[in-house]
C-alpha cells in the first residue's frame, strides 16, 4: 500500500474519536516518488501513530531462538545457532535424541 494513502486512511480512522483534531503536536512529511504528503498530527493521532509503529511485526519476523536469541526464519530455524525452535523444533530434537540413543542398528 502507498504510504501516503495509508497515512490518510489511518488518520481518517482516528478522526471520529479525536476531541481535539485541530491542535497539532507533531508533523509527518512523506515523500514517495514525486508525491508528497504533509500531515499535522493531533495528540491523539501522534500517540496512535507511535503505537501503530511499535506494534508492527515484519512478515519475516518469526520470533527469537530459545537457545541463543537469534532470529528465526520461516522454517523456525535459528540464523545464529541453526537449531529449529518451538514445539516443532523440540519434537525434532527429541526424535534425533531417540534415534541417536538406539542401539539396535542391525
Ligand atoms: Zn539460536
Amino acid at each position: 500500500m502507498d504510504p501516503i494513502d495509508a497515512m490518510e486512511q489511518f488518520l481518517a480512522r482516528i478522526a471520529a474519536y479525536d476531541e481535539q483534531p485541530d491542535v497539532a503536536v507533531a508533523a509527518v512529511e512523506l515523500r514517495v516518488g514525486r508525491l508528497q504528503g504533509s500531515f499535522q498530527l493531533s495528540e491523539r493521532a501522534a500517540r496512535a501513530f507511535g503505537e501503530a509503529l511499535a506494534r508492527y511485526v515484519d512478515p519475516d519476523d518469526c520470533g527469537r531462538c530459545d537457545g541463543c536469541g537469534g532470529h528465526l526464519d520461516r522454517n523456525l530455524r535459528c540464523s545464529g545457532c541453526g537449531q529449529v525452535s518451538g514445539v516443532f523444533g523440540a519434537t525434532i530434537a527429541q526424535h534425533a535424541a531417540e534415534v541417536a540413543s538406539r542401539t539396535d542398528y542391525a
